[in-house]
């Protein structure tokens, strides 16, 4: 008995929970279990002309036929379990097409269909597993040793897939526990901007987020799930740094120093080195001048020193990116006064689920209703996938060029300013400041954490004059006018660009990462492999980030499918090492770079920190979901040089 079937015969067997169950399941997703059961296909034609998109706030489903639905749901379920026949897995036969479209409001394509079926894992079993085509000796395995470095979801999730497979690993962390940078962040307010159902890994989905988008204790605290029930940690290495990775090719395997928290240092050997530091893991502190004179308590957000109580305080803060849009509305409240440096603005868009939390009965209908929270998954992924994929194309004859890219982008951005007109009461002044110039989605899209209303506090000062200079007690700027501060926030983000930083990664031939990239400039074939630097994996690598819809996450567990086989690609065949050839590599990163040019990100009018110093989109994935899936699905042993 799988857990959909076990944890449904509980649900039968108690009336009341059902019930409570079924009055707290979205109604699209609990369609989707009805035709999913029973092939009822009358409910499609009834049900979905009102549902007008995945959010379940995009429904306008009569009251009456909501009854009829969750009524019929009650029937079948308790028929099932007094037949006690098993559920199938599958979807009636030819009906999956039209269950999809009808559980989002509008078409989904072919080409999504196995994306979105490995997504929701409609069997429980796991189809992005790479199984062994011979497996190797044991001793084979047993002599074979991979380095991950870093246990933040990424590590964790490689982790776990090598452990199904038999091979041996450690995972080095420099913090104390797991969790990465959902360890590392704690600023009030933190949390996730992805729907967190859909936020988690595909085979460990988590039944239990409070909030429809979690803060980061939850975030964490599955993290350090994972870990447990992996049994993982026996396998991480925690407060032990690696410092440099060196290859010696004349025994194909990577030399690994690492240094423990008490500063000793020692060298292993590994086959093969696997990089899940995140892009967003070293915090970027400005070069303002004075900034070292500030004689009260600073820190950046990613550092936030909990022992410094902000009550009654004048605190400073500088930067209004993701960071800064949940760290200001949330100690606004408490501080005496809040002034908000803003270099340029950003946009935000506002969700309403964003404050809201999930509530006992949808939780039961997550664990309880068979398959309901693959369904609502589906909605999820499907909410936060391509959609806004060709709105971020240039439209070369668009009339507007500086504020938007085309006429969806054009809407888009008249929405967006209507509702940040409402917020702020038609505060004219306001607007003008928070209002950006360049399109939407040049710089991160934000999530609304009711930041236009903080501004429309008394004890809340936005400037927009650039900073002069930082002294003892506060902050200058450009016009002459001094903000006094008791605390500085800095929530002034991460050195993306200089990926691997501030690792020594030298590869054949005494190429180093840092020559080859420079500061700013990284590539890799897929994010994932570079030439000269055989056995080296990333994941979360150079253009991989995603900022017009999926998940980090979602990423990851692309590139680990990929990474698990070019493994079992050495260790089935044999090979010391493998290296990604020049051409495949050169060939991805024009056509990466080809694709930015023509998209929002690389946009002349904006900063953000994908582009480097020479206007290279090095950060960001400019491809759809569906497109980065097909290309790291299959290894291509062409594309290497095995050796
Ligand atoms: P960020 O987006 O890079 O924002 C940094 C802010 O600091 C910007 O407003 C930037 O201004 C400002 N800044 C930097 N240097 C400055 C200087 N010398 N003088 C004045 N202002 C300066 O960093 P972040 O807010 O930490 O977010 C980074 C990324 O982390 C996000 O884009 C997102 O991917 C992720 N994140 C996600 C969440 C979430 O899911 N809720 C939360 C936090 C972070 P400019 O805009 O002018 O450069």
């Amino acid at each position: 008995m799988n857990h959909i079937t076990r944890d449904f015969h509980a649900l039968a067997a108690d009336e009341s929970l059902l019930d409570q169950a079924l009055e707290g399941a979205d109604v699209a997703p609990l369609l989707m279990v009805l035709v999913h059961l029973t092939g009822e296909e009358h409910w499609l034609d009834e049900v979905a002309p009102h549902i007008n998109g995945p959010w379940n706030f995009q429904e306008t489903v009569p009251e009456k036929l909501k009854r009829r639905l969750r009524a019929r749901m009650k029937e079948v379920l308790l028929d099932y379990a007094a037949r006690g026949t098993p559920l199938p897995t599958e979807p009636p036969p030819g009906l999956l097409p039209r269950m999809l479209a009808a559980g989002v409001g509008g078409p989904v394509p072919d080409e999504y269909i196995p994306m979105i079926l490995e997504e929701m894992m409609l069997d429980d079993i796991d189809p992005k597993t790479v199984h062994w085509r011979t497996r190797p000796d044991d001793e084979t395995l047993a002599a074979f040793r991979v380095v991950i470095i870093g246990a933040g979801v990424s590590g964790l999730g490689m982790a776990i897939k090598l452990r199904e497979a038999g091979i041996p690993f450690v995972i080095y962390e420099k913090n104390k526990t797991v969790g990465g940078t959902w360890l590392e962040n704690s600023y009030p307010g933190c949390g996730v901007d992805t729907p967190n159902h859909f936020y988690s890994l595909s085979f460990e989905p988590n039944h239990d987020w409070p909030d429809h988008f979690s803060k980061r204790d939850e975030l964490w605290k599955y993290m350090e799930r994972l870990a447990d029930q992996y049994d993982l940690r026996r396998d991480i290495r925690f407060e032990t740094e690696v410092t440099a990775s060196v290859y010696d090719e004349a025994r194909a395997v990577w030399r690994v120093t690492v240094r423990d928290a008490s500063g000793v240092e020692e060298t292993s050997e590994a086959n093969a080195v696997i990089t899940a530091v995140g892009q967003l893991n070293r915090p970027s502190i400005p070069p303002i001048p004075g900034l070292d004179e500030f004689a009260g308590a600073k820190f950046h957000t990613a550092r936030w020193d909990h022992s410094v109580d902000l009550a009654g305080k004048n605190v400073a803060m500088i930067g209004t990116g993701a960071s800064g849009m949940q760290t200001g509305p949330s100690i606004a409240p408490v501080v005496k006064h809040l002034t908000i440096f803003q270099r340029s603005a950003h946009w935000a868009v506002y969700n309403q689920n964003y404050h809201k939390s999930v509530g006992p009965g949808k939780t039961a209908a997550l664990k309880l209703i068979p398959f309901y929270a693959k369904w609502y998954r589906f909605q999820l992924l499907w909410a936060s996938s391509d959609g806004l994929h060709a709105s971020l194309h240039v439209d070369p004859d668009w009339k507007t060029p500086d504020q938007s890219l085309n006429e969806t982008n054009q809407k888009f951005r008249d929405q967006l300013i209507a509702y940040i007109r409402d917020q702020v009461n038609g505060d004219e002044a306001l607007i003008k400041k928070v209002v950006p110039p360049y399109p939407p989605y040049g710089k991160r899209m934000l999530r609304d954490n009711y930041w236009y209303k903080m501004l429309t506090r008394d004890n809340v000062d936005l400037v927009t004059d650039p900073i002069e200079r930082i002294t003892a007690d506060g902050v200058t700027t450009k016009g002459g006018k001094f903000w006094p501060a008791d605390v500085l926030v800095l929530a002034t983000g991460f050195q993306a660009q200089r990926m691997l930083t501030p690792m020594h990664v030298e590869g054949r031939g005494g190429q180093t990462i840092r020559a080859l990239w420079g500061d700013d400039n990284p590539r890799a074939y897929l994010g994932i492999t570079v030439p000269a630097f055989p056995n080296l994996f990333l994941i979360y690598g150079p253009g991989t980030n995603l900022a017009h819809g999926g998940s980090a996450i979602y990423h990851s567990e692309c590139q680990t499918r990929y990474i698990m086989q070019c493994l079992r690609e050495l260790l089935e065949t044999g090979a010391r090492a493998m290296e990604v050839k020049q051409d495949p590599h050169d060939r991805f990163n024009e056509y990466l770079d080809a694709t930015h040019a023509k998209m929002v990100w690389a946009h002349g009018g904006v900063g953000n920190w994908y582009k480097n110093k020479h206007g290279r989109v090095v950060t960001n994935s400019p491809f759809r979901l569906v497109d980065y899936r097909a290309m790291t699905e299959k290894l291509d042993r062409n594309d290497y040089e095995m050796m």
